[in-house]
């Protein structure tokens, strides 16, 4: 009998890859989604890449109203866990609407508890931030970082949901919970067929050089170019959305594996740094287009250096990110160059 898994926002950017890697890894997929920030479209290619249906609830999990209408429908079937992915992601948005970002994310999570519980479903696979580190901590960082401080509310309901999960097991040791703290997740399928979709003006780098790259944005600003970093520029830990959904089913597979519950925060990233000068170059050669930039002032809120400490997801999952940046700007440009407009056209 194969494995059924509950997806919240499978049909997000990283939604949607998670679920063709689970259904190539032969489970059943059930999404719950309302598309605020995605499109049925990516559903339909999921399941033409992935090989099976997917199943939709369309609902909004953070929607109290909407709770007894989702539990029915994934009472029809026995759940063996669930991936939770379903949330707000702008940083920018969450500083100007902080009440909206406490209310979906956190709600979200506390709803998706119940009808776990409901149903009978004891595994929770959690969409967590390396942003729960917040500043002061020292690269490579280990999932014992000490500040946990995150510096924006995005990042507190990333930290709030990671506390809820590990209360919850310490109320109820059969509940089987992963934390996946990701690093700076882009590239796309390489297919071309999905991938992330910002709507309006993108605020992360990869979407941003992918649209200047293709004619769409005249240049790119590039934010700050006076850190004490190799070449004054921000240095992230990209890692491919193809390795952040294996290590999806990795994670979910450690849980199953399990005697009994257990409670795991782990990064996902590739260990590796690399700047923003580093990925314009990288995504110039691959796509053989010039990325015009500027380099203007730091953003707010910007760390120098991040990138992860990845020998626990290594131990825990057998997992390793196996990408390179060349792949990751070769997949995102494919996606981009096949979908200038995204899944609209
Ligand atoms: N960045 C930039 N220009 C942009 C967007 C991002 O220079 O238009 C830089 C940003 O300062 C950081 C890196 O690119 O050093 C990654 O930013 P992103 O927003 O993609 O991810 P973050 O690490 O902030 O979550």
């Amino acid at each position: 009998m194969s494995l059924h898994i509950l997806v919240t926002g499978g049909a997000g950017y990283i939604g949607s890859h998670v679920c063709v890697a689970l259904l190539e890894g032969g489970y059943q997929v059930t999404v719950i989604d309302n598309f605020s920030n995605s499109h049925p479209e990516a559903l339909e290619r999921v399941a033409k890449l992935g090989g099976g249906a997917v199943t939709l609830i369309e609902a909004d999990l953070a929607d109290e109203g909407s709770i007894d209408f989702i539990r029915q429908q994934v009472a029809e079937r026995p759940v063996h866990g669930a991936i939770h992915l379903a949330g707000l992601k702008a940083v920018g948005e969450s500083v100007a609407k902080p009440a909206l970002y406490y209310h979906t994310n956190i709600n979200a999570t506390l709803n998706l508890i119940e009808i776990m519980g409901a149903v009978g479903s004891n595994t929770i696979v959690f969409s967590s931030s390396a942003t729960v580190y917040g500043e002061g901590n020292k690269n490579p960082l280990t999932e014992a970082a000490v500040s946990y401080a995150p510096t924006n509310p995005y990042g507190r309901t990333k930290y709030y949901n990671e506390n809820i999960l590990r209360d919850l097991y310490i109320s109820n040791n059969d509940w089987r919970i992963a934390n996946l703290r990701y690093f700076n997740p882009v590239g796309a399928h390489p297919s071309g067929l999905i991938g992330e979709d910002p709507q309006g003006t993108p605020n992360n780098l990869f979407p941003y050089i992918a649209q200047v790259a293709v004619g769409r944005r005249e240049k790119l600003s590039v934010f700050g170019g006076d850190y004490p970093t190799r070449d004054g520029s921000g240095v992230r830990d990209y890692i491919h959305v193809q390795d952040l959904a294996s290590g999806h089913v990795a994670a979910l597979q450690f849980l199953h594996n399990q005697q009994e519950g257990c409670t795991a925060d782990v990064n996902l990233g590739t260990g590796k740094g690399v700047s923003v000068f580093e990925a314009i170059s990288a995504f110039e050669r691959v796509s053989s287009r010039a990325i015009p930039f500027e380099v203007t002032a730091r953003r707010p809120g910007d760390l120098a250096e991040v990138y992860a400490d990845v020998t626990l997801a290594r131990q825990l999952f057998d997992w390793e990110a196996k990408y390179d940046l060349e792949q990751m700007c070769a997949d995102h440009w494919r996606w981009q160059m096949q979908n200038p407009s995204g899944y609209n056209g």
